[in-house]
């Protein structure tokens, strides 16, 4: 069958404004509403078709596409395909406004039914050594959570038993007809005897005293995975609070702070780690152990070592969280210039200061700043 005309669809001029389609469109949504037209194949076709046409019309890009090359062209995200239920209730928001009766008419703005509750979040900050987040970890924290009452089994009921509530059926919403400017309409409102949950309690359970959760103190494992970053948030599902009488647990989530290492500084996947040699060890050469996060490793100064050398120890950096990327340590070395010195200390380097071999000669083996740190970053 071939789309109608928008226009013709909404019952406006191709001159109309936005107020006009809009006021023409929920019009028509009231009066082809499957809810006020229960078995009515062509009033759902007509819903439908209005609810495409408002889509196209009430965005200006799409009318303007439309206005030109006509259906086809406009399209936009529903095609041929037309849109379906969802998309025209979530549209509804927008049309009609918050606050108003259709909102509740309407399902309040697109979610239909009654969800699963979730309980609340619970949020902790966990510190963090370099080492543990170099390797991960395994953490046992001790959480205060709710949990499911084990005495009414999460019903605040005594004993465990709830009633259908009476006034609403079980399905925790009333409806029921109001006048608009629009004519009569059926509204469902939350059933305010049983607050939407579709059951009520005769007698409170004691040990929770009917809020169907209890306060526990549980110790919780967390894993953490090599290679967090500081201000990462982790999250275990089903570890945070439960909700009153019944639904899923809320979530645990772990906020990560890093706790500054003295000697090792982190630089992204890298880690810095820097070395002071004496000027003997620089001239004679040596070896030196370097803390790295898997722990000490030797490492050799070459015999005439110039300060600010920078040596490579290659996958001795962090682990990204995210891929199987490693960084490295790098190691900075700085040749100690003493800063007191003995009359006979300085008396003995007086006495050799005159040498040539100690004149600053860099030749062509010695790389400058700005080639070390194009080298290494
Ligand atoms: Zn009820
Ligand atoms: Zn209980």
């Amino acid at each position: 069958m071939a789309k109608r005309d928008y226009y013709e669809v909404l019952e406006v001029s191709k001159s109309a404004s936005a107020d006009e389609i809009k006021k023409a469109y929920r019009k028509l949504a009231i009066k082809y509403h499957p809810d006020k037209n229960p078995d009515n194949p062509s009033a759902e076709e007509k819903f439908k078709e209005a609810a495409e046409a408002y889509e196209v019309l009430s965005t200006p890009e799409k009318r303007q596409r439309y206005d030109q090359y006509g259906h086809q062209a406009a399209g936009g995200g529903y095609g041929g395909g037309g849109m379906n239920m969802d998309d025209i209730f979530s549209q509804f928001g927008d049309v009609f406004g918050g606050g108003s009766p259709f909102e509740s008419f309407f399902g309040g703005g697109g979610g239909r039914g009654r969800g699963v509750r979730k309980g609340s979040n619970l949020r902790i900050k966990l510190k963090l050594n370099l080492e543990e987040i170099a390797n991960g970890c395994e953490k046992k924290i001790k959480v205060k959570r709710q949990v499911a009452c084990d005495e009414c089994s999460g019903t605040g009921a005594k004993n465990g038993a709830v009633q259908k509530c009476t006034t609403c059926n079980g399905t925790g919403q009333v409806k029921k007809v109001v006048n608009t400017m629009l004519g009569q309409m059926m509204s469902a409102t939350t059933c305010s005897t049983c607050n939407g949950e579709g059951t009520t309690v005769k007698d409170k359970c004691t040990h929770c005293h009917g809020h169907g959760t209890v306060e526990k103190e549980e110790t919780i494992t967390i894993k953490i995975p090599a290679g967090v970053v500081d201000g990462m948030q982790l999250s275990m599902s089903g570890k945070g609070n439960m909700p009153p009488r019944g639904g899923v647990a809320g979530d645990l989530l772990i906020l990560i702070e890093e706790i500054e290492d003295e000697q090792l500084k982190r630089d992204g996947l890298n880690i810095i780690y820097e070395l002071y040699v004496t000027f003997f060890d620089a001239v004679f050469g040596t070896s030196v152990e370097v803390p790295t996060v898997d722990g000490k490793v030797k490492i050799k100064i070459d015999p005439g070592t110039q300060s600010g050398k920078i040596l490579r120890l290659r996958s001795k950096g962090l682990k990204d969280v995210n891929s199987y990327q490693k960084g490295d340590q790098l190691i900075y070395v700085n040749v100690w210039t003493p800063q007191t010195l003995s009359k006979e200390e300085k008396e003995l380097l007086a006495s050799i200061k005159e040498s040539d071999n100690f004149k600053p000669n860099p030749g062509k083996n010695d790389k400058s700043f700005f080639e070390r740190m194009k080298e290494f970053f």
